[in-house]
């Protein structure tokens, strides 16, 4: 029988997780289909789910949080973020995963060995992806435009920098998760600061899709091996229909059968 998942967030119109997953299934061969749902109430979320009669779910802006206190169970970095991106129906119970992190490090992993990373940004996907690059042995320094949000790096352990107290050291990859260019020109952080950290990484990464924001375009006038947010997205997708199918396929299966999507 047919199983059904679908991409809950509001808005959802724009997603493209049902090109990706529906693309999968057919190129493995399974029976499933993948639909969006706008979701207005984070606390319905749970009652649409069963109402849609789904086995599987993933969550985005801005329910990830009301999706992590929808699951019956939540697995060990999911609670630690209080995130959820991923739900999958099991025996009754709503297991609750967060894909977004794992997949970015998937990705990451593909362009060689990262020891040391400069975060720039401090909001919530800094942060998601500052604590589980640290628990695959990943040196973490974030710089942010504003001080407030650094607090919780200190408390974390994390080394941390306004701009004003920057100074770049060496790095092997430096992660753009602010938000700069994702609707204007700008660069994450002043032009001559940045220079300084990208002289000093062999990687640059961003975490926004869709467009060559000013930060890859001076990664890629520099020279330096890169990938956009497209990267993350895709292998957070992975990561998910592997859970969806319960491990049915390799990873590498899923990758072949879902990549195809970046260029449609
Ligand atoms: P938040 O709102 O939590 O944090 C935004 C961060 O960006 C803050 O640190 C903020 O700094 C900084 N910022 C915003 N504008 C500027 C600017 N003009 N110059 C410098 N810094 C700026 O956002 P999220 O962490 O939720 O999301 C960040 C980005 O990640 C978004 O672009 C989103 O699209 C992308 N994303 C991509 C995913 C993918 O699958 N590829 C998944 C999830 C997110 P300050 O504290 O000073 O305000």
């Amino acid at each position: 029988m047919k199983e059904l998942f679908a991409i809950f967030g509001n808005p959802v119109h724009h997603s493209k997780s049902p090109l990706m997953h529906n693309l999968a299934f057919k190129r493995v061969g399974f029976d499933g289909c993948y639909t969006r749902w706008l979701i207005e109430d984070g606390d319905t979320l749970k009652e649409s789910f069963f109402a849609l009669g789904l086995k599987g779910a993933n969550i985005t802006v801005p329910h990830k949080e009301a999706a992590f206190h929808a699951a019956d169970a939540v697995e060990d970095f999911a609670a630690e973020v209080q995130a959820v991106n991923t739900l999958v129906l099991r025996d009754g119970k709503l297991y609750g995963y967060n894909t977004d992190a794992p997949g970015f490090y998937r990705a990451l992993e593909k362009l060689g060995s990262v020891k040391k990373a400069l975060v720039i940004g401090a909001g919530g996907t800094a942060r998601a992806l500052s604590l589980y690059l640290r628990s695959k042995g990943v040196e973490i320094e974030a710089v942010n435009r504003s001080a407030h949000r650094l607090e919780w790096f200190e408390s974390e352990g994390f080394k941390s920098h306004t701009w004003e107290s920057f100074v770049a050291d060496e790095y092997d990859v430096v992660i753009n998760t602010t938000s700069a260019g994702l609707e204007d020109d700008s660069l994450p952080m002043p032009k001559e600061l940045l220079d300084e950290a990208l002289l000093k990484t062999k990687y640059a990464v961003d975490v926004i899709y869709g467009k060559r924001t000013p930060f890859l375009k001076e990664a890629i006038r520099l020279d330096l091996p890169n990938f956009d947010g497209s990267q993350m997205l895709l292998w957070q997708g992975i990561l998910a229909f592997d859970l969806f199918t319960q491990h049915r396929y390799s990873l590498e299966e899923i990758e072949s059968a879902m990549t195809p999507f970046l260029s449609l």
